[in-house]
């Protein structure tokens, strides 16, 4: 077990408010000790890598959970990996992991929306199906996972949806891919995607930006970061991949200059459609496909760190995004 922080990790002097705690206070150990279940379930060794409010996610520390993940699952007496980590930025981490933990020993996150010291929290059970799904034979080769609220996602396509709800995470195209309930873990599908291969983690990432479309956008933000030097920008687009004219100059420029520009959908579900509307020039707008753009950004940002040439080749970088 890969201990990060989060709320699960989460403690308050007040258990009856959700809002009033401090996210990653409680060490694994005693998260561990809170649930006597997982005994029975599997031997665990757990390492604190980490102590944080996810939406402080660093490089270094995605650096070095792919690090740990992959010396683990090297390990020939381990049967499956749990990543305990805060749901604010947990979508982008599980797309990461996805990308560059490509294995047969299940990878599985867990989460919790209330603190350790809520009056109804519920991360002890998420901590005990995540393991039950990890020490699962069905969970092997399936990808990086979210267990959460006895549901089952594929790492790829889930994503937060809801600010405070225990249910606050959906795939929205797909759907979970499978359920706990006590001692029955099912798969009911195989994930949308696996990678063909393990993408490495840069060094040094290549700054890779988010902007959206709105109602009189200006250009002054695209403009301001293709002159700042980005490698690449995610626009969050309306609908189905739409880009307000004021933008689409802005970023036909940008890519004119070398920056990759990818289009993601800001609606929170559904693909953006290959090419884009408002007609830009043909292939120069990538489409992410069903990636929101956090996880857009994160595919953008490796596939730009292995191949920096890709921002000059649209047709080669929307391939990557219609495989992975
Ligand atoms: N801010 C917390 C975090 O992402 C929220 C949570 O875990 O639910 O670390």
């Amino acid at each position: 077990m890969l201990a990060t922080g989060g709320t699960i990790a989460g403690s308050s002097s007040n258990p009856a408010s959700s809002a009033k705690y401090q996210a990653a206070t409680v060490p694994v150990t005693a998260l561990l000790d809170a649930v006597p279940a997982l005994g029975a379930v599997a031997r665990i060794e757990a390492e604190q890598l980490a102590q944080v409010d996810s939406k402080d996610m660093s490089f270094a520390l995605w650096s070095r959970l792919v690090e740990r993940v992959a010396f683990w699952s090297a390990q020939p007496d381990v049967s499956g990996i749990v990543i305990t980590h805060g749901t604010d930025t947990l979508e982008e981490t599980a797309m990461l992991l996805h990308l560059a933990c490509v294995g047969t020993v299940p990878v599985v996150l867990t989460a919790a929306m209330r603190p350790s010291t809520s009056l109804s929290a519920d991360g002890p059970l998420n901590l005990l199906d995540a393991v039950r799904v990890a020490a699962d034979a069905g969970a092997t080769a399936k990808g990086v996972l979210l267990v959460i609220n006895q549901e089952i996602h594929a790492g790829r396509d889930v994503m937060k949806a809801h600010t405070s709800a225990v249910n606050a995470f959906v795939s929205p195209v797909s759907g979970p891919i499978g359920f706990v309930q006590d001692n029955l873990v099912r798969f009911v599908r195989t994930p949308s995607r696996l990678p063909a291969k393990a993408w490495p983690v840069p060094g040094a990432w290549p700054q890779v930006e988010i902007v959206a479309s709105y109602a009189e956008p200006g250009r002054i933000v695209v403009d301001a970061l293709a002159q700042a030097g980005v490698s690449g920008l995610v626009v969050a687009a309306a609908g189905n991949g739409s880009v307000h004219q004021s933008l689409v100059e802005a970023l036909t420029d940008a890519a004119g200059a070398g920056v990759a520009v990818v289009r993601s959908s800001r609606t929170g579900a559904g693909h953006v459609a290959i090419p884009a509307p408002p007609r830009p020039a043909a292939g120069v707008f990538v489409s992410a496909g069903d990636l929101n753009p956090y996880k857009a950004r994160v595919l953008l940002a490796l596939a730009l760190a292995a191949e920096p040439g890709l921002a000059k080749d649209p047709a080669a970088l929307q391939a990557l995004f219609t495989e992975n």
